[in-house]
């Protein structure tokens, strides 16, 4: 089993041949496809397991088809393409360093924003053009009540680390994301949920918001 065999394209599979990823890990070698797929996923995965290359190559590869498409026109809105949502700044700057990694020379932009920093350095970054946004929930809810950024252009939608997330309290805070994104134009949103257990406070979001999801646990 190799990378090779998934199919990722040539730019990315250099990119995973610089990163020195030779086989893919179980939940890699499951995940990706389902994902190309088109299909919602609800994986069970630990740290460790790989699961940040799992969500990031199916969803580079769909934004480098798709980030030529027309953003609406509206002044200083930031329109992201697809999210990565985490529940600390430490996931959040990991998630960033390794998508920054994974789309080297693919022309996607992945942008990161988190909260305990301020907000203008990087609505500035934001504003130079964003593909891939990866956030923590709260800075997310500020930049979206200041009406910077929308959700209405989203096409991927990974939450990491669901468990921990809801753990530290951010569940009106990712509820509150997701529903900007139930937008009558949304349509084609494919939402991918992580996490270590599978409580049913887990099950829930994932009913809630997944369609038809594939379950994997690795
Ligand atoms: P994660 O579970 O996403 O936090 O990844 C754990 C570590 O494994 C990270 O340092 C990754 O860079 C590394 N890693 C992920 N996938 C592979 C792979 N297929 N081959 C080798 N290392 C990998």
């Amino acid at each position: 089993n190799t990378f090779a065999e998934i199919d990722l394209g040539e730019l990315l599979n250099q990119n995973i041949r610089r990163c020195k990823y030779v086989k893919p890990t179980p939940v890699q070698r499951h995940a990706i496809p389902i994902i190309l797929g088109g299909r919602d996923l609800m994986a069970c995965a630990q740290t460790g397991s790989g699961k940040t290359a799992a969500f990031c190559f199916p969803i580079i590869s769909g934004i480098m088809r798709e980030q030529y498409v027309q953003r609406p026109r509206v002044a200083r809105m930031i329109y992201p393409l697809a999210l990565i949502l985490s529940p600390t700044r430490e996931l959040s700057c990991q998630i960033h360093e390794e998508a920054k990694k994974f789309s080297y020379q693919t022309g996607v932009k992945v942008v990161v924003a988190y909260g305990g920093a301020p907000i203008n350095q990087q609505l500035r970054e934001l504003e130079r053009g964003v593909d891939i946004l990866v956030a923590t929930p709260g800075r997310l809810v500020d930049l979206l009540e200041r009406a910077r950024v929308s959700l209405q252009m989203i096409r991927y939608l990974a939450l990491d680390e669901a468990d921990r997330m809801l753990d530290m309290g951010f569940e009106p805070q990712i509820r509150k994301i997701v529903e900007q994104m139930d937008m009558p134009d949304h349509g084609m949103r494919q939402t991918m949920l992580f996490s270590a257990t599978f409580p049913r406070e887990i099950q829930r979001l994932a009913s809630d918001f997944l369609s038809k999801y594939i379950f994997l646990a690795v």
